[in-house]
């Protein structure tokens, strides 16, 4: 028997979790399915040694209830995953949210009846939903990518990927390990485990940036302040590109002299994080000026990193900021420890996982535990997990097949009252998430109650609004140096997957004009009928 709602949710991170308090608050009945055992999302699943957030966590967090701003309060510059954890399940209880949340419950497929005008949600569990509405928030990083390596199955010690890591934690004391893979994970996790491990062997396939965090305990005088002005805080962070409030700097560093442009880039770095690539204003915009921040960096990797062959092998070689910017707690300098080990895979990739360890370069090398820290399928990967079906039994996959292609990133032709939070097409990860998420939340919650109050059953974008979008989406895309690595920006980390810049580089300030002026223009784009 198919239980009905006005809505069903997909997934509990942020973003599920604010739409579930929203639609409540309009007087919507809405079920929340999580295949998780908590709340959390991104830190429910990522516990690996070291994360954290990179933007600021006074930033990093809601702002649609001052109480809630008020009474939390942040420990560090940037939250550990387990506080953002405690946060999250803070969230969940002070808003009562937890009844009308299904855990170890996934979405295995969503069939659009149009006949009805509903859709019909099934689970693993073998439960049925009906809702007028369903509502993604399944997240942009939340499908584990493993590589095919050959092999993969046959290691006989324990693997783990950092993006579904164990609850209770893994203590690498004593052991060897292996990691996979250069990212932001890796960066993290990489000076902890070294720490811990016997020896440690990091397989680098691309080298990548990073500027260190100068992570801190939050001072109590501090956080009095950032309380006392958060809403002046959080409006000067919805002005800015990123929807993160720090001081970009409107001068193009190939324009600015040598020692003035270096004594900057030393300013940022010293200050910490990803404002870093606010140095200067042109850094993802002119190749030349792009140079002058990679040379930085590149200097540092030389100063820092003691032996000089290993030093090269750590320099990048691409944009910086092409690849998302890591943000890292001794990175460098934990290659100069005598037990950590950089192996280049560049040119050849790995051969095979063996029983022992892997092959790479003809060399065998032998490990205890081995580490994935090889990323995610990032922004389509959880939606086409899922089998949804719209008009005329098309599905999201086929639709994809060239691409995602979303009207503002949060709607699709052909799937009719299927709202994606932080869908491919919006500015989500090129953002403060906390922020876009809340916008693409009370976007939605208010069209839902437009609708009711208009009598209209069905919201749909037509053909030419999408089409629009997707060309707005890839001019913005276009302009920058940012579309033009091999990042998982353009799904170049997953084999055969379409290569489309995916997220909407256009800003946060324009993207949220944009949906201002379709609501202002009676939900322009949309086709509404009974
Ligand atoms: P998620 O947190 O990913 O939650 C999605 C939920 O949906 C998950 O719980 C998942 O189990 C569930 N789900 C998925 N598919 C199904 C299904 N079929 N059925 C049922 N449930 C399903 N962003 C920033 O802005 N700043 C940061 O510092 C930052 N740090 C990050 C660090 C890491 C390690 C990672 C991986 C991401 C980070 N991000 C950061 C991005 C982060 O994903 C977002 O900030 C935010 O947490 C996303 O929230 P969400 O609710 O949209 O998605
Ligand atoms: P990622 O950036 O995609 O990094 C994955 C790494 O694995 C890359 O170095 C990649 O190499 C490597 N890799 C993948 N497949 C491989 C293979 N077959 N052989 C060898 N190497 C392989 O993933 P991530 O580090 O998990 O980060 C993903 C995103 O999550 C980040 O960009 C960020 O947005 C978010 N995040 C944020 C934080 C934070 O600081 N708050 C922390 C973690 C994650 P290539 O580069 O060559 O593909």
């Amino acid at each position: 028997m198919a239980k009905n709602f006005d809505a069903v949710i997909v997934g509990a991170g942020f973003g599920g979790m604010y739409m579930l308090h929203r639609l409540r608050g309009k007087g919507f009945s809405a079920r929340v399915l999580e295949a998780g055992t908590g709340v959390g999302g991104t830190w429910y699943w990522n516990r690996y040694p070291g994360a954290r957030c990179d933007v600021e966590s006074v930033q990093y967090s809601y702002q649609f209830s001052s109480e809630l701003e008020q009474e939390w309060e942040w420990s560090e510059r940037y939250a550990t995953q387990p506080e953002l954890l405690r946060y999250a399940n803070h969230v969940c209880d002070r808003f009562d949210l937890r009844r009308d949340i299904q855990f170890e419950t996934r979405v295995t497929k969503a069939t659009f009846d149009e006949t009805a005008n509903t859709w019909l949600v099934e689970t693993d569990r073998g439960d049925k939903f009906v809702a007028r509405f369903v509502i993604t928030a399944m997240g942009c990083l939340s499908s584990p990518n493993t590589p095919k390596i050959p092999g993969l199955a046959d290691f006989q010690g324990p693997t783990y990927h950092t993006g579904n890591w164990p609850h209770d934690g893994v203590d690498f004391t004593g052991k060897t390990v292996g990691v996979i893979g250069t990212g932001s994970s890796a960066i993290q996790s990489i000076p902890i485990m070294a720490r811990q491990a016997k020896h440690l062997t990091v397989f680098q396939r691309t080298a990548n940036y990073t500027v260190p965090a100068h992570n801190k305990k939050l001072d109590p005088a501090y956080v009095a302040k950032v309380k006392a002005s958060y809403r002046e805080m959080r409006a000067r962070a919805k002005t800015k590109p990123a929807g993160i409030d720090f001081d970009i700097n409107y001068a193009s560093a190939i324009e600015t002299p040598q020692d003035e442009r270096t004594r900057k880039f030393e300013e940022s770095w010293n200050y910490g994080g990803l404002g870093f690539m606010a140095s200067f204003v042109d850094l993802l915009l002119s190749d030349e000026s792009n140079k002058t921040a990679q040379d930085f960096v590149k200097a540092k990797i030389r100063e820092i990193v003691k032996d000089p062959v290993t030093a090269e092998v750590l320099t990048p070689r691409n944009i910086i900021g092409c690849k998302r910017l890591c943000v890292d707690d001794g990175y460098w300098d934990t290659f100069n420890r005598p037990n950590v080990t950089l192996v280049d895979i560049r040119d050849e990739p790995i051969e095979r996982i063996t029983p022992t360890g892997l092959r790479a370069r003809g060399q065998d090398y032998a490990f205890d535990c081995l580490v994935l820290a090889t990323g995610f399928d990032a922004m389509t990967g959880a939606l086409l997990k899922v089998d949804i079906r719209g008009r005329g039994g098309v599905t999201l996959r086929e639709k994809w097949g060239e691409g995602p292609k979303t009207y503002l990133g949060l709607t699709v032709v052909g799937f009719p009252n299927l709202f994606t939070i932080t869908g491919p097409g919006s500015p989500s990860v090129l953002t403060n998430m906390l922020p876009s998420i809340e916008q693409h939340v009370d976007f939605i919650a208010d069209c839902l109650e437009t609708l009711r109050a208009k009598g209209v059953s069905v919201i749909e974008p037509v053909e030419q609004a999408q089409e629009m979008w997707v060309g707005e989406v890839g001019k913005s895309a276009s302009i920058t140096l940012r579309s033009t690595c091999s990042s998982w920006y353009v799904g170049a980390n997953i084999p055969g997957k379409p290569r489309v810049f995916m997220p909407y580089i256009g800003g946060l300030p324009a993207y949220i004009e944009h949906c201002n002026d379709v609501v202002a223009g009676d939900y322009k784009g949309f086709s509404l009928s009974e």
